[in-house]
């Protein structure tokens, strides 16, 4: 059933142990019949990984939605996102409380930097992982922005996990706002978790998008698990082609159009 859908996988990252890991990616893309992805680059490394391989990004330049990381603590971040907006990457931005040890503080700030690229999507990391509890905070920063940039598209990547009832009932009336199941629908496959996850597929099945967080889990454990929720949660075939395609177009559909022009 999933097979016969095209595919965009909304979060993935480079594995940087692959000798070339944006070609690397392809393959893995082209093995799993994964048409499109969202490449999200966090960190200095990421970026510089992909700066490198920029030749195979230009080839392909139609298969890739690409996410930058900001961070408020870190210059570089700033500079590397300048960087791809003049390489015609036109990166979305990514803001990742817990890897860049954000606190509540700090949203005025990310609210000021969002204003001066209007129209760029947002996303916010929101899985709670790891001891550095005073960082988890991304659903509140996903209900800031969604609340100050109405006509923007928020992502909250991985639903709020261990807080994703609390991410779905604060945001689901905020109709900018879309989710990812990446991460949590493998990792918490055999957990009381799943039932919301299978739950808010029915509910809210025109705002969620499939996203692996390859290389954390590979493609096709990835497929496999959200394919097992979509069967649980009952989805129609067209409930079925928004989730793993038509959702992220919404949101990202512009990017591809301007990069593909
Ligand atoms: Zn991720």
């Amino acid at each position: 059933m999933l097979m016969d859908t095209s595919i965009i996988d909304a979060h993935l990252h480079l594995d940087l142990k692959e000798q070339n890991p944006l070609t690397s990616l392809l393959a893995k893309m082209d093995e799993e019949d994964i048409e499109k992805c969202v490449l999200i680059l966090n960190m200095p490394a990421e970026r510089k990984t992909f700066l490198k391989d920029i030749q195979v990004y230009n080839q392909n330049k139609g298969r890739f939605i690409i996410l930058s990381g900001i961070n408020v603590h870190d210059e570089s971040s700033i500079n590397e996102f300048e960087q791809l907006m003049n390489l015609d990457c036109t990166p979305g931005i990514k803001i990742h409380p817990r890897l860049f040890e954000l606190t509540l503080d700090d949203i005025p700030w990310y609210i000021d930097f969002c204003e001066k690229y209007p129209g760029l999507p947002i996303m916010i990391d929101s899985l709670f992982y790891g001891e550095m509890i005073e960082h988890h905070i991304g659903v509140e920063y996903g209900v800031h922005l969604a609340r100050h940039f109405k006509d923007r598209k928020i992502i909250m990547a991985h639903s709020g996990s261990l807080d994703f009832l609390k991410c779905m009932m604060a945001t689901r009336y905020l109709n900018n706002v879309y989710y990812d199941y990446s991460f949590i629908q493998s990792f918490f496959k055999n957990t009381s978790l799943r039932l919301d996850m299978v739950e808010f597929l029915r509910r809210t099945s025109f705002r969620i998008m499939y996203g692996s967080d390859y290389p954390s889990f590979k493609l096709a454990e990835c497929k496999n698990d959200f394919a097992a929720l979509i069967t649980e949660a009952g989805l129609s075939e067209k409930q079925t082609r928004d989730v793993l395609y038509n959702n992220a177009l919404e949101v990202y559909g512009d990017r591809l159009s301007f990069l593909e022009r």
